[in-house]
């Protein structure tokens, strides 16, 4: 039988104080209800006002909502009683709450017993006490978000729909990020031989990781810890590996025209322009490291003629001593001629899907990759599309990205495409 103490208690927590059932979740409201009877589980007219008018209340207003309760319990008495009691006070609580109307499934409990006592005394007030952080439903939504940038995520243009994309290859791992994922009770995969999300159930980290099991697409979706709240879905498109061999030349002629671009700027380009293809669209670029030195027996001039569509003596005469038997070859030149002058910095091929691509040394250093992988591109069968994507008609300010329609082109999804709901968040 219980020792009456008076009056329940509440304090309330600062957020980064309260037991938060994940690291970086943002609480909306943590208090403690203290001062419950010594021995005993009842919950106290106080603290059943105070549930009533902030957590049912949330409840009612946020019905995604999830609330996290810890019992514990002061250090006199046993262990494994202390233990017990502060199971017995949560579950009082939360049967108070489910009384009221909040879904059990969205009340996620844990007790300590005396493990977590802050205090010296034996008894004390504070220890004997329910611990309740609540997670209303966020301003902004669930979401998924790119962890680390050009992964292979993009973005719904539709943010309502919240349709983001990942594309990942067979047996590979990617990280994603959750926005307000503390509200989020269960992951679920839509096909598992497909992908498969970890962690899958409550508490999801700040962060997911998702596994490519195999080609195709399939839905993730997150919903609330009564599983019935769909919060964010995310559409994971498993790739196979496409490969194509690439060489890298460096040109020079007999009058000493001659590109000056170091090793140094060779490997940093394809080690990019590779980083990007992989993680984008699961393409990889194979290049045994070496760099062919080429050297063309006539005067080329201050600049290499192109003649777009129709190539020029001078094209021939570089491209003809590229290396055989490769899918694409680039061509580091000293300038590049194009006819058209706004394209001048960013090289160019003969044909769209082509093999062959020159880059002239008076591309800016800082376009020096996109405009490789852009050139690369058109040599893979892409052609320009909108602005802010690898093959963007805005191309000198455009970002270096493929987007998740260029990923399709240069390396199909096995399997039909899939039906989605459409469904609105
Ligand atoms: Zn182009």
């Amino acid at each position: 039988m219980g020792r009456p103490t008076g009056p329940g208690k509440i304090e309330s927590l600062a957020s980064n104080a309260a037991p938060v059932p994940r690291p970086g979740a943002r609480a909306d409201l943590a208090a403690r209800l203290f001062n419950f009877d010594i021995d005993d589980a009842g919950v106290k007219p106080e603290h059943q006002d105070w549930l009533r008018s902030n957590v049912v209340a949330a409840f009612r207003r946020f019905p995604g909502s999830g609330l996290f309760l810890q019992g514990s319990a002061s250090r006199s008495g046993a262990n494994a009683h202390n233990l017990d009691l502060s199971r017995r006070r949560v579950e009082a609580v939360s049967r108070f709450l489910t009384g009221q109307g909040v879904p059990a499934g969205q009340i996620l409990t844990s007790f300590t017993g005396e493990e977590l006592s802050s205090s010296r005394s034996g008894e004390d007030e504070r220890d004997r006490a329910v611990t309740a952080v609540l997670l209303s439903a966020p301003a902004t939504p669930v979401r998924f978000r790119a962890h680390a940038p050009l992964d292979g995520f993009e973005e719904s243009p539709d943010r309502a729909r919240q349709l983001d994309r990942l594309t990942i290859g067979v047996g590979e791992t990617k990280e994603v990020d959750l926005d307000n994922g503390g509200l989020v009770g269960v992951l679920t995969t839509g096909n598992p031989a497909i992908a498969s999300v970890r962690p899958s159930s409550f508490p999801i980290q700040r962060s997911v990781t998702i596994l490519g099991t195999g080609g195709g697409s399939t839905l993730i979706e997150a919903r609330d810890p009564s599983g019935v709240v769909l919060l964010a879905r995310l559409l994971v498109v498993v790739k196979n590996v496409v490969r194509h061999s690439i060489a890298i030349h460096v040109v020079r002629d007999n009058a000493g025209h001659s590109s000056q671009r170091g090793t140094s700027s060779i490997q940093q380009i394809a080690t990019g322009m590779n980083d990007l293809y992989r993680r984008q669209a699961n393409v990889s670029l194979v290049w045994d490291g070496s760099v062919n030195l080429v050297t063309v027996a006539r005067d080329l001039g201050d600049k290499i003629e192109s003649a777009e569509g129709n190539p020029s003596d001078e094209w021939l005469a570089v491209t003809s001593l590229g290396a055989p038997g490769v899918r694409c070859r680039v061509f580091f030149v000293h300038d590049f001629d194009f006819t058209n002058t706004a394209k001048e910095e960013l090289g160019g091929v003969d044909a769209i899907p082509g093999r062959d691509a020159m880059i002239g040394d008076d591309t800016p250093q800082r376009l020096e990759t996109k405009a490789t992988a852009h050139e690369v591109g058109h040599l893979l069968g892409l052609r320009h599309a909108a602005p802010d994507q690898l093959m963007g008609t805005d191309r000198v300010n455009a970002g270096l990205r493929i987007s998740a329609s260029e990923a399709d082109l240069l390396n199909p999804t096995p399997g039909p495409p899939l039906v989605i709901p459409q469904i609105r968040i």
